[in-house]
Order: C-alpha cells, then sequence, then structure tokens
C-alpha cells in the first residue's frame, strides 16, 4: 500500500477515544508504509518501542498549524519517501495542508468539523482545508456530513467507524450473567438497565434517572446502573435522590470489569441529546458498540450519529426526542417486556459489531481509502 506520513496530536500513549481510533487502525496498516508524527509523552519511548512501525515525536508539547510544522512535515515526508500526508484532526492541525507541496488527506472525527463549520471565519478555513485534500476519512456519517454541509458541497470522503474488541466485550450466558451481577455487586434478581459513559449533561442521564421512576411503576424490582465520572455527578446524585429513583451511580469502573457490565445488563441505554442548537451531539457513541459487542440490545437517543451505532428497530431503539423522559421509558419498558425482540435485537447486535466494527475490517477499509488517495 501506499506509504504516507500521519500527523496527529492525539496518538497513544495519551488516553482518549480518537488516540484509541487512530492506533486501533493504523497499527494494522503494513508497517513499513507508515510513520507517525506526534507530540511527547512521559511513556512515549516504550510505547513508540513497541510498535512495529516508525513513530516519531516532536519537541513541542502540542503541533500549530505554523509554516514551520508545515516545512517540517515536508522535509519528512521527503526523508521517508511518504507519498501522502494525513492530518488529524482537520483543524487545527489541517490547516497546514494547502501550504504543502505533498498531497494530504484529512480525517474528521465529529466535534472540531461541526463547531468550526458554523463560525464564518473559521469555516472558511475549514473549506480551504478540506477543499485542497485528495481525501478524507470520516469517523462515523455524521462527520462526513458535517464536513459536506460546511463545504457545500460532497467530498472524496471514506466513513470509516470506530471499531469495537469483540473478544473483550463478549456475551454472557445465563449462569455467567447472574455471577457478574454479583461479582460487580448488583442484585441477581430483576430487569437491570445498564449505562456507561462519562457524567457530562450530553449523555442525558437526568433522562434516564427521570425514565426509571416511570419504569418502576411497571417493574418495581428495576435496578438501573451507571458507570462513568465526570463533573455532572453531584447534579445527578441530587436528582435521584430527590426522585427516590432506583439508580445508582457506580463511579469509574475499572476496564476489566466493563465487560462484565455490559453483558450482566437487559438492556444498555444512553439518552445522548443535541445541546447548543446543534452545536454539540454525540459523535457516534462507542458505548453502544461495546454493548452490542457484550450482546446487549440498546436504547440511544437521537444525537450526531448514535443512530449510526444503533440500528433502529435492528440492534436496539432510537428515542426521537432523548429529553421526553416518558418515551424514553417507553423504549427500554418495549424491550424489558418483549424477552423475544429484547433476544434477537441483542444477536443482531452481536453479530454487526462483528461483521462491521472489526478493527481488521475496518484497517482494510483505511487501507484502501489511502491508496484510491495517493491514485487522485
Ligand atoms: P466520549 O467520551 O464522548 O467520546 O464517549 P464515547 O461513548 O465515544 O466513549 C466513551 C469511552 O469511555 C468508551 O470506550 C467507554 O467504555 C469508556 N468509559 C466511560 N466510562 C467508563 C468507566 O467508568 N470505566 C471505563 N473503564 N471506561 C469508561
Amino acid at each position: 500500500m501506499a506509504r504516507h506520513l500521519l500527523v496527529t496530536n492525539d496518538f497513544p500513549p495519551k488516553i482518549g477515544g480518537i488516540q484509541n481510533y487512530l492506533w486501533e487502525l493504523w497499527r494494522r496498516l503494513p508497517p513499513d508504509e507508515v510513520v507517525v508524527y506526534s507530540t511527547p509523552h512521559a511513556d512515549a519511548a516504550a510505547f513508540d518501542a513497541a510498535q512495529p512501525f516508525k513513530v516519531v515525536r516532536s519537541r513541542e508539547p502540542w503541533l500549530l498549524p505554523h509554516p514551520l510544522l508545515a516545512r517540517r512535515v515536508e522535509k519528512m515526508a521527503d526523508y521517508y519517501g511518504a507519498e501522502l500526508v494525513i492530518l488529524d484532526p482537520a483543524v487545527p492541525v489541517g490547516l497546514i495542508g494547502p501550504s504543502l507541496k505533498v498531497p494530504y488527506g484529512v480525517v474528521l472525527h465529529g466535534a472540531e468539523v461541526a463547531i468550526p463549520g458554523r463560525i464564518p471565519g473559521v469555516r472558511s478555513l475549514l473549506n480551504r482545508v478540506l477543499s485542497g485534500a485528495v481525501g478524507v476519512i470520516a469517523a462515523g456519517g455524521y462527520p462526513a456530513q458535517q464536513g459536506e454541509r460546511s463545504l457545500g458541497r460532497s467530498l472524496p470522503v471514506s466513513i470509516i467507524p470506530p471499531g469495537v474488541d469483540a473478544e473483550r466485550f463478549a456475551p454472557l450466558d445465563q449462569p455467567s450473567k447472574r455471577a457478574a451481577r454479583s461479582e460487580l455487586g448488583l442484585p441477581t434478581e430483576g430487569p437491570l438497565v445498564v449505562s456507561v459513559s462519562r457524567l457530562v449533561p450530553r449523555k442525558g442521564m437526568d433522562t434516564l434517572i427521570q425514565a426509571s421512576v416511570a419504569i418502576r411503576r411497571i417493574h418495581p424490582e428495576v435496578h438501573v446502573v451507571i458507570a462513568g465520572a465526570g463533573r455532572d455527578r453531584r447534579r445527578l446524585s441530587s436528582l435521584i435522590a430527590k426522585l427516590d429513583a432506583p439508580v445508582k451511580l457506580l463511579g469509574r469502573v475499572e476496564a476489566d470489569a466493563l465487560g462484565l457490565l455490559y453483558g450482566c445488563g437487559d438492556v444498555f441505554t444512553m439518552l445522548c441529546r443535541s445541546r447548543w442548537g446543534g452545536l454539540e451531539q454525540e459523535g457516534f457513541g462507542i458505548v453502544f458498540l461495546e454493548a452490542a459487542a457484550a450482546g446487549t440490545a440498546q436504547v440511544a437517543g437521537r444525537s450526531g450519529g448514535a443512530h449510526e451505532a444503533v440500528v433502529d428497530g435492528e440492534t436496539g431503539l432510537v428515542v426521537d426526542d432523548p429529553d421526553d423522559a416518558d418515551c424514553a421509558a417507553e423504549s427500554i419498558l418495549q424491550l424489558l417486556d418483549d424477552d423475544e425482540c429484547r433476544t434477537a435485537m441483542a444477536r443482531a447486535a452481536r453479530e454487526r459489531a462483528e461483521r462491521e466494527f472489526s478493527y481488521d475490517v475496518l484497517a482494510d477499509q483505511l487501507a484502501a481509502a489511502i491508496n484510491a488517495m495517493v491514485r487522485q
């Protein structure tokens, strides 16, 4: 495949969704054709030495879109014989693209394009980057759509969504579910609704807390557990106490326990919402995929790309108005009350996670997208 240079501020050992996405994809490409240029980190030496491809670290802590960076990237591309440079994300790092002599592509994740795409001055910079790119890799249909909306025309875009580790997240049989609940200190009987996410307003945990009270009217034994930490914790705790809701906040759960948590629930939900007139939306919602791989049907709020992660009526349900706690409760109840439908959705969700969201499959698609950019 085409030799290329990936330039990014977000690469492991830094932790985060984008870092994980890039690493899971790029480590599966032919290593001789990949060079990564990223920023320093205390653990970088050990991490870089363990990679099958070359990683070069900058001296400065942050790659800023400065003419000096453009010259440095060009020199590196020349030195390593890269036919193409991929800039991640499109803003700010991608801003050096139009001044490069070597062809470039960009990666779009979501927020970094949705917000600049609606601010006039920044939007014209973003559009220059997009129109000069030989190709765009979008981490979902939503960022692709935001990029095309900003530019006002179609883009040479390849949609490569985030993947999921279908071994780490795997379905549990009934005895294992019961054992998992007991290991996690959760009730072994009664319906269990699970949620996992950072505790921030976009994730709609307040709606879930309100919905839990409506669900309890039908299922007095219901329990809702929410894993994750964040600035909203105190507000959510107060709401739980005020409503005497059947909800437990678990705080940050260890990575090893997360697979058990997804697998032992009857339904997974995250009622993500759009905020600030649509400026803030759910990019994709990797937690839905993790739940899907764990064989648990999901209920999502309609926001950004969440409906790409959850196929409405097939792998779960998408609630059109995620601020409406009654509608959310109705969707969760629909799954809790229909064993056949819930089981079929859980199975379909697992199959889809394996078929469409395996990083091996996605990396093949990425390789094809990069080759197509070079042929432009
Ligand atoms: P984002 O944070 O808005 O990008 O939300 P995503 O849904 O895309 O990603 C959240 C990621 O954080 C998922 O991989 C979750 O499994 C992970 N995560 C959220 N809360 C916890 C937690 O309490 N423990 C662990 N181990 N992972 C978590």
